[in-house]
């Protein structure tokens, strides 16, 4: 497994992939591995000759007054668990190498960004889909793959890679969780043992809301109002937002149906988790 660093000699050696006929998959993370991250990478490894990880904490991203600057990294462990997958290249370029002097190009996607983190994280998506953009400029794959945990950030994707007629398959992998159902995410690490139990706020919500459909219920309000108080009686609980939308447009439904997800974004302490989930049995 190699460690790359250096943008064009990253994209210099894909092109050689490339040409050799490789089919290259690709899994980017801003590192501090979980088993949501391998998960993904187990899943790219069986899709591709030569699997990529990319590994970069994008300011373009960050917010002012948000954690970019203690975002955990650890790139000695992170290196272990992906040999341990079969990565074959880690691509972990550093800011300047991506930003250097002079920068100026971002990709903008509209609309399905107007909601959800999008409202409550300006330029939040603005970040991603230009870090990705470049990222697939200079990995080139045939294959990525993206978590439903950040379930916007991969209809962004999506809707980017089709509108821009980007040459990769974009792949999406269900959401990894602990065994008592807090999804996995390397912001869990800043929660102290009481947030963390509070933190199953989230998944409980879901659990609930799916209930409440199961035995009849259908009107978003209805439920989103049983949730905020759940969410609210936890004392290191502070609702960013509660929603339920369509899954493709991303738009609030005010009726529960097949395309209805749940998607909530809650500060515990000073950590922000999202999580989210379909509300009726799907068969897709
Ligand atoms: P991050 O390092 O948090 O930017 O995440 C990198 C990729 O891993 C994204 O596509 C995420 O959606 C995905 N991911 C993060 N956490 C999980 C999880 N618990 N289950 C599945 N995928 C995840």
């Amino acid at each position: 497994m190699d460690i790359i660093t250096s943008v064009s000699e990253m994209q210099q050696r894909m092109l050689t992939a490339r040409q050799a006929g490789k089919l290259i998959s690709f899994v980017p993370t801003m590192g501090y591995l979980h088993q949501g991250h391998l998960s993904l990478l187990e899943e790219g490894r069986k899709r591709g000759d030569l699997l990529v990880l990319s590994i970069f904490v994008n300011p373009t991203q960050f917010g002012q007054g948000e954690d970019f600057e203690d975002y955990p990294r650890d790139l000695e462990k992170d290196s272990e668990l992906a040999r341990q997958v079969g990565v074959d290249i880690i691509f972990a370029p550093t800011a300047s190498g991506m930003y250097p002097n002079g920068y100026s190009t971002y990709v903008d996607v509209e609309k399905i960004t107007e909601n959800l983190c999008g409202a409550s994280r300006p330029g939040h998506f603005r970040g991603v889909s230009t870090v990705v953009s470049k990222l697939f400029n200079i990995v080139q794959p045939h294959v990525a793959l993206f978590g439903a945990k950040d379930f916007q950030q991969l209809a962004v994707i999506r809707r980017m890679t089709l509108d821009m007629n980007m040459p990769v398959e974009i792949v999406g992998m269900p959401i990894f969780r602990e065994v008592d159902g807090l999804a996995m995410s390397s912001r869990n690490v800043y929660l102290s043992p009481s947030e963390r139990e509070q933190a199953l706020v989230l998944s409980r919500s879901i659990a609930a809301a799916r209930e409440l459909v199961a035995a009849g219920e259908s009107d978003s309000a209805t439920i989103l109002a049983k949730l905020t108080q759940m969410i609210t009686e936890q004392p290191a609980a502070r609702i960013d937002y509660v929603q339920i939308c369509h899954q493709l447009s991303l738009e609030d439904q005010d009726q529960i149906d097949e395309d209805s997800v749940l998607l909530l974004a809650v500060f515990v302490g000073k950590t922000r988790l999202i999580d989210n989930g379909f509300l009726q049995v799907r068969h897709d």
